[in-house]
């Protein structure tokens, strides 16, 4: 593959049953994932912790930084024990909500979250097992809800149930997500990504509980596109969720409120990944679907920094061909010249920030030079102000911290590697700068850095590099 055409749009993997070992996630990154995602929402600790010993050994074995992150379940509501398991309801059937944990009684549906009882009111409209049975709120007997179905069909047991249009006052952590998160932690994960968030307090609560931990906040509840740019603003990263989000808002939304998340993120300098069924048939078949394809390339289209796979790498049958396929069509999305990313470079707003300045000056060289880019960063900030100009080519981010370098996996554009030495002058970037370009197979760069190298804000010079032949 000739440099012109490394991929920029990074790829997650979700981890699971059909990707376990590190031979195979060592194939899965040489087939193109930068981020391996692990779901708390199953398996036990003991699974999880094996999974990331193997992938720490896969990133070791492929030779290229990897970010690996703990989706927590989140405060997902479920129904309680209904009886013999299940309930016949009828167009006619009149439901009474009630909090508890279980009912003997077929009228009286148990909900173990008097939270969301108790926030109930009338008109509202309850999802249950993932819309499959609509109810609306149609009155009140004292405090508990009394509901009638929109259409007839079955209750069961422990499905879940939500409100889309009401926001619910529940901790965004549960017990189950605080003992997850300290796990992961523990075990070297590079985020932390927080399900059903609901405001933007949900994503400051989380930063409370797990100092200096990066956040990605999923977005797939209608309550968190009210308070989007407040969340956007205090999250690290974003994830539009779109199979809860399609679950609660209806689907001709889902694409409007993905072009809004991916804007919004990308205004903001957030990295946004693109999540669920984008080659869902794959979890069975060989091949993607035409629309499939179709909507991985709207997401490069939209300038996401990632696109993700969740069961067809994590329990279907073609894990490594869903990669190999994803990354085939965002190397042919990028490679048309025409697309969004490149245009939104065309409204940037003014900024009194030197290094917001400078890393848009070396971006916009680096393309009219059409050359790669060499960003010396200690945070990851530097590197991720010059990747939401969406240069052409890919960025180089040099970095002697670890954890930037893999955390820096996730976002468009960025290839990380760590340089250890630290400079203490400008001969030494451009030391630094030849070693690690050396097989690069290029004779021009631009380099931006702070000088003297210090802090991330402190990125105040630019310049372009020959090699001599
Ligand atoms: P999940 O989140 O896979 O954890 O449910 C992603 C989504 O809802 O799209
Ligand atoms: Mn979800």
């Amino acid at each position: 593959m000739t440099e012109r055409f490394i991929r920029r749009t990074k790829i997650v993997a979700t981890l699971g049953p059909a990707t376990e070992g590190a031979l195979r996630m060592e194939e899965l990154l040489s087939s193109g994932v930068n981020v391996f995602r692990l779901n708390f929402s199953h398996g036990e600790h003991e699974e999880h912790a094996r999974r990331i010993r193997d992938a720490r050994a896969a990133e070791q074995a492929v030779g290229r930084p990897l970010a690996i992150f703990a989706d927590l379940q989140g405060p997902k509501l479920r129904l309680g024990d209904l009886p013999g398991g299940e309930v016949e309801v009828r167009m006619t059937t009149e439901l009474l909500l009630k909090a508890g944990e279980s009912s003997d009684d077929p009228k009286i549906v148990p909900v173990p979250h008097p939270e969301l009882v108790g926030a109930l009111q009338l008109g509202d409209k309850l999802l249950i097992d993932d819309g499959k049975m609509i109810l609306h709120v149609v009155g009140h007997r004292g405090d508990d809800p009394i509901c009638k179905p929109v259409a007839p069909g079955k209750l069961k047991s422990r499905k879940g149930i939500a409100a889309p249009n009401r926001p619910i006052p529940i901790p965004a952590l549960t017990d189950k997500d605080i003992a997850d998160a300290k796990f992961a932690l523990e075990q070297g994960v590079d985020y932390l990504a927080l399900s059903f968030v609901q405001r933007a307090s949900d994503i400051a609560l989380v930063r409370e509980t797990f100092p200096g931990t990066p956040v990605i906040a999923k977005i797939e509840k209608p309550a968190a596109l009210e308070e989007l740019d407040a969340i956007v603003d205090l999250a690290d990263a974003i994830m539009v969720a779109r199979g809860d989000l399609g679950v609660e808002l209806s689907p001709e939304q889902v694409p409007i409120a993905q072009r809004r998340i991916i804007r919004t993120a990308r205004s903001a300098g957030k990295p946004v990944i693109v999540a669920t069924h984008m080659l869902e048939s794959m979890i069975e078949s060989p091949v993607p679907t035409r629309a499939e394809a179709n909507d991985v390339a709207t997401a490069v289209y939209q300038g996401a920094d990632a696109v993700m796979l969740s069961a067809e790498s994590a329990v279907g049958r073609h894990p490594t061909a869903a990669v190999a396929i994803m990354d085939r069509i965002i190397t042919a999305i990028e490679s048309d010249r025409d697309d969004d990313a490149s245009d939104y470079r065309r409204r940037e707003t003014p900024t009194n920030s030197t290094a917001v300045a400078c890393a848009r000056a070396a971006a916009k060289l680096a393309d009219e030079l059409d050359c790669p880019l060499v960003v010396f960063t200690r945070s990851g900030a530097s590197a991720q102000r010059v990747s939401t100009i969406r240069p052409r080519r890919r960025i180089h981010a040099l970095t002697p911290n670890l954890d930037t370098a893999r955390r820096l996996a996730l976002v468009w554009g960025i290839m990380p590697d760590i340089e250890p030495r630290e400079p203490q002058s400008f001969d030494d970037i451009l030391d630094s700068v030849m070693k690690h370009e050396a097989s690069g197979g290029m004779d021009r760069f631009v380099i931006t850095a702070g000088y003297p190298y210090a802090s991330d804000n402190s990125t105040d010079t630019i310049k372009v590099v020959e090699r001599k032949a």
